[in-house]
């Protein structure tokens, strides 16, 4: 099956704009201060077609650090690397059960990053990404973000800043990580390149676009490139269907039905394998770091636009 009609896209999307828009539940995250000024009203919604049609409502074109949303398409460049024996031998890919940025799953798993959507797994992810200093692991890891967008993608420096200074738990995660031999490169350096990847700016149309491709065999389709193999957005999805949303995942997929990805700045991708994906940008967060907005909308057009991979009809 393919989506329905655009008339019928467009008027869905609008109305789960206007549904959820006065919701105010949940909190902006602060453990990054530059992620606390951000308007808490914001909320946009895109949704991208495998067939590169893109629908938008609300603040769609507003810019934010895409945060963890980061880790789902820098473990598709790891893997498309690596091979899907060695990501799950070396990064997992189980449920941790445990908050995003836990050091204890890492000492309960002995050593094991468990899965590359909680800090643990994606600093990991980054350890592996190619080249000698950290400019060149970067370039690799930016020029493939920004091939998943279909545009050139950069970084906020002010978030970039702001969370340089305050990610001492990412550098004890890196750290203990490296200690149990479990790691691509120096922790420090990777640290780095992570905090990096976290801090690009995309807009909720940059997550639709950047999930279409994942749903669309790794093409790109609004720039029609290959990005990464169709096997490797299998292995993709199947990683975010574990542990896209945290802890939460499992109340995720049992509410939408498809695999997805959220960010602390509050930015949300859902994608619908051979039909395309959604990305919406609302800061307001649950107790686990999931955007309450974006949750919403995505489990009503889930079921609006018939998109539930566990509906059989
Ligand atoms: N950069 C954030 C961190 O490492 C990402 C967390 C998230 O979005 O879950 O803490």
């Amino acid at each position: 099956g393919s989506l329905p009609d655009r008339e019928r896209v467009r008027s869905l999307l609008a109305e789960a704009h206007e549904r959820y828009n006065d919701d105010v539940s949940g909190e902006v995250a602060d453990y990054i201060p530059a992620l606390a000024g951000a308007d808490p009203d914001l909320f946009g919604l895109s949704l991208a077609g495998v067939d590169g049609g893109v629908f938008s409502s609300g603040d769609a074109q507003v810019e934010f650090s895409i945060q963890s949303i980061s880790k789902a398409f820098v473990f598709a460049l790891i893997d498309q690397l690596l091979g899907h024996d060695t990501v799950r031998r070396n990064i997992g890919v189980n449920n941790t059960g445990l908050p995003f940025n836990s050091v204890m799953a890492i000492e309960l798993n002995h050593g094991s990053p468990m899965n590359a959507m909680v800090n643990a797994g994606a600093i990991a992810a980054t350890s592996f990404a190619p080249g000698g200093d950290v400019e060149s692991r970067w370039e690799f890891i930016l020029d493939g973000l920004s091939r998943f967008a279909g545009r050139e993608l950069v970084i906020d420096d002010e978030v970039y800043r702001s969370e340089s200074a305050s990610n001492g738990r990412n550098r004890a995660i890196a750290g203990l990580l490296h200690s149990y031999g479990a790691f691509g490169a120096d922790p420090d350096s990777t640290v780095d390149v992570y905090t990096r990847q976290c801090s690009v700016n995309v807009t909720a149309e940059d997550l639709a676009v950047m999930g279409a491709t994942l749903a669309d065999g790794g093409v790109n389709p609004l720039t029609g490139e290959k990005v990464v193999d169709a096997s490797v957005c299998r292995d993709t999805l199947a990683a975010l269907a574990a542990a896209g949303l945290y802890e939460r995942s499992g109340d995720w997929l049992y509410e939408i039905g498809m695999p997805g990805k959220s960010g602390v700045s509050g930015g949300l991708v859902t994608i619908s394998p051979g039909k395309g994906a959604l990305g919406s940008y609302a800061p307001r967060l649950d107790p686990a770091g999931n955007s309450v907005r974006g949750q919403r909308a995505a489990h009503f057009l889930s079921g609006a636009l018939g998109l539930n991979l566990f509906a059989s009809h």
